[in-house]
């Protein structure tokens, strides 16, 4: 889509994003075993494929990326190189999370794993016109993160308007009880960390409303809060915004039918959606693409999408300076196009 303004995404992983091309690229110079013979195979292997069939499945198409991102040199520039891509599709502020202890499969520490990406994003806002700023991922995994999960913690109180904005809860959800992180959401609240947190996308609207509770600025996906009425006047009073991915929600299924996926209803009944492409290039999109598949499927017009970047902006984890001196841009219609 010709979407002729600036735009702002909030929910975008970084290891998600590692294109085929630059994953290729970074494993022969770095020389990295990607476990393929040529880039063909490699490259048919870095985004989904029709056979998805939930999260779970789409969530093993990370171990590539990761394979590759085990190292300072790979990891800044995966995060420079995204941030310059963002900047050509005239995104002007994107929020790129990660989890640390993903990247510590060869010995980095996590501290390490924040000062190379920060380090690629800076270097990506040198040489554009775009704010970048990481998000911390704690993580739901299968084994006790407890300590990992801790870590991220400590270092995005340590990094907190530092290059870090905020941090998230990430992994697959409903396979641990959400009550095993509620001590450290506390704890970020208490320090005065923003957060967002992966609630009600692969069903489980109550996590919505736990998220809620525990003090949840904004909720990733939070589709499914669809399911309860309740729940949706709470996201609308309290004003806390959804941050949905369209295409990944198709690809991860997580309505049986993808005809009933809610966000035209969402956005109708007020509640403040914002639009991104959560892995741009595991669910082989951007923010154009997104944007023409709602247009189509559900009638998306140029002035609701320029509102749900205004929103995405508005609820950034960023001061209100910042986000005024951006505002100002986003209102304006790119000179170029
Ligand atoms: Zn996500």
């Amino acid at each position: 889509m010709n979407y002729p303004y600036y735009k702002c995404e909030l929910h975008l992983h970084l290891d998600g994003s590692l294109s085929a091309k630059d994953g290729w690229e970074l494993a022969t110079t770095y020389h990295i075993d990607t476990g393929f013979p040529d880039y063909e195979t490699f490259a048919a292997h870095t985004h989904v494929n029709e056979k998805c069939r939930d999260l779970y499945q789409y969530l093993k198409c990370f171990d590539i990326p990761l394979r590759i991102l085990q190292y300072k040199e790979t990891l800044e520039e995966c995060a420079y190189r995204l941030g310059c891509r963002l900047a050509a599709e005239h995104v002007i502020y994107a929020e790129v999370r990660f989890a640390p202890q993903q990247h510590t499969k060869q010995g980095m520490h996590q501290e390490e794993v924040v000062r190379s990406v920060l380090c690629g994003l800076r270097h990506a806002m040198q040489e554009n016109p775009i704010v970048l700023q990481g998000l911390l991922c704690m993580m739901i995994l299968g084994e006790d993160t407890q300590e990992a999960n801790c870590e991220t913690l400590r270092l995005a109180k340590q990094y907190l308007n530092k290059g870090i904005g905020g941090i998230d809860l990430a992994g697959a959800e409903g396979i641990r009880p959400m009550e095993e992180f509620k001590d450290l959401f506390t704890e970020a609240k208490r320090q005065g960390i923003p957060f967002s947190i992966h609630a009600g996308e692969n069903g489980y609207p109550k996590h919505v409303q736990t998220a809620i509770e525990w003090g949840a600025q904004r909720i990733g996906h939070g589709i499914h809060a669809i399911a309860d009425e309740k729940l949706i006047h709470q996201l609308i009073e309290k004003q806390i915004p959804l941050e949905v991915c369209y295409t990944s929600n198709l690809q991860c299924h997580v309505f049986p039918d993808e005809t009933i996926h809610p966000i035209r209803k969402l956005w109708d009944q007020g509640v403040l959606v914002t639009i991104s492409t959560d892995n741009r290039s595991i669910s082989n999109t951007s923010l154009d693409l997104e944007y023409e598949r709602l247009a189509k499927d559900f009638s998306f017009h140029i002035d609701e999408l320029r509102r749900s970047n205004e929103i995405a902006l508005r609820h950034a984890f960023l001061d209100s300076k910042a986000k005024a001196a951006l505002m100002q841009k986003l209102n304006q219609a790119i000179q170029s196009i």
